[in-house]
């Protein structure tokens, strides 16, 4: 089901904005898009119900820290946000595995989420922990290559000079001694640096795992295993330049789970991580050189494809669409049918607007529509956007 459409907004928040906008609800200061006539909360109006949500949602946040006799810190509040609304689904998770478990979080428990939270990211510090460590194995590596010349070079002045002594005619025998010494400091040191060698290699080839590792985990979604936003964003780059070289065609689709929250709410969020394991891999199937397929986050893809208008793109994403939307998926949990699951999409034509960041707009506007119009649908936007 594709349609062509007009331009609209959806716009989207982060949890530094949403904990501002609760203080402010709490304060009773009206929320930034809030309209003029919006501001002073009325008895019953839609924005003193929210007002009232908010302080609900704060007092939650109280007792559950209170339940659990948790010090008032940043941390235990973000992790207390994160499980009551369930903004965090690792946190989530694990708290509800604790909870099961024991029935009881502790503080030393959320720091050590925390930490394994912090573990899974690549964070600037360890990089630069690990590029210090291929530095000082360089450093290493050189030196070791400069002591093994010297002493090559010391053991050939040495030679020459005993080799002189032979055939000047002096006797033989010190002079042997002296050169089977030599050659036997020689082989020591040469065994040495050897070793040493062997070691600056083992460690440099765990280095260089080690930061493909960090390679991958920064570009990829370690639940799908596709390439995640960051990756996405440089795959645009190179491709813009491609198609703009050699005059090819270049469309975006963002794809999103339709009532996605329903899927988890209902099925649990085990479930509802298969289904987006099981969408990513149909997303995927459509990927090649030409057309590449990432995790732009949550339950929301993004596909590239070079070579294809935007009506084509549109046919190729409808394919999948219409792929999943017949399919009926089983909750392998329980062995039950699960309604059927299915995504709304947008496509732009990203050489026909000034830059891609535009065509990224307009594309995720269609999807908006798309939404409103009925969900399970393609829209293609109008390059008037
Ligand atoms: P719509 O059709 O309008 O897109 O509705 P929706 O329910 O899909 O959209 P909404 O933005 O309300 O909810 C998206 C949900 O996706 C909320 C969030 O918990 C869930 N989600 C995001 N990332 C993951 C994930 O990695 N795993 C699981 N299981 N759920 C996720
Ligand atoms: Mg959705
Ligand atoms: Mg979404």
């Amino acid at each position: 089901m594709t349609g062509a459409i007009s331009p609209s907004a959806s716009p989207q928040h982060g949890l530094t904005d949403r904990l501002a906008r609760w203080a402010k609800g709490l304060s009773g200061k009206p929320d930034e898009e809030a309209t003029a006539e919006d501001q002073r909360p009325r008895p019953g109006s839609a924005s003193n119900r929210e007002v009232n949500r908010r302080r609900q949602l704060y007092g939650e946040i109280g007792d559950f820290l209170f339940a659990h006799d948790l010090d008032l810190t940043p941390i235990n509040f973000s992790v207390a946000l994160d499980y009551l609304t369930g903004a965090n689904i690792g946190v989530e998770k694990a708290i509800k595995a604790v909870l099961m478990e024991r029935g009881k979080i502790t503080n030393g428990w959320i720091e050590s989420v925390a930490a394994d939270q912090r573990a899974d990211e690549v964070t600037p510090d360890s990089l630069a922990t690990m590029l210090d460590k291929v530095e000082e194995n360089l450093t290493q590596f050189t030196g070791l290559m400069h002591e093994s010349r010297n002493s090559a070079k010391d053991y050939g002045a040495a030679l020459q000079e005993q080799a002189k002594g032979l055939a000047e005619g002096s006797d033989a025998e010190p002079v042997l001694a002296r050169l089977v010494g030599l050659t036997r400091s020689m082989v020591e040191k040469t065994r040495l640096v050897e070793t040493q060698l062997r070691d600056n290699q083992k460690q440099t080839q765990a280095l260089k795992s080690s930061l493909e590792n960090a390679r991958r985990a920064a570009e990829h979604d370690h639940l799908t295993g596709l390439p995640n936003r960051r990756a996405f964003e440089g795959v645009l780059r190179e491709e813009v330049k491609l198609a703009q070289d050699n005059g090819e065609t270049l469309s975006v689709a963002f794809c999103d789970i339709d009532h996605f929250k329903h899927v988890n709410d209902t099925h649990g969020h085990d479930t509802g991580d298969r289904v987006l394991k099981f969408v990513a891999g149909l997303l995927a199937k459509a990927s090649d050189d030409h057309c590449h397929v990432a995790r732009h986050g949550g339950e929301e893809f993004v596909m590239l494809f070079r070579g294809k208008t935007a009506a084509e793109a549109c046919e190729a994403v409808d394919a999948v669409r219409e792929d999943l939307a017949t399919r009926s998926l089983v909750n392998r949990s329980n062995g039950e049918r699960m309604e059927r699951v299915s995504f709304s999409a947008g496509v732009a034509n990203v050489l026909a607007y000034d830059d891609p960041r535009s065509a990224l707009k307009a594309a995720d506007r269609a999807l908006y529509l798309a939404k409103e119009h009925g969900r399970n649908r393609v829209y293609l936007a109008a390059e008037t956007d």
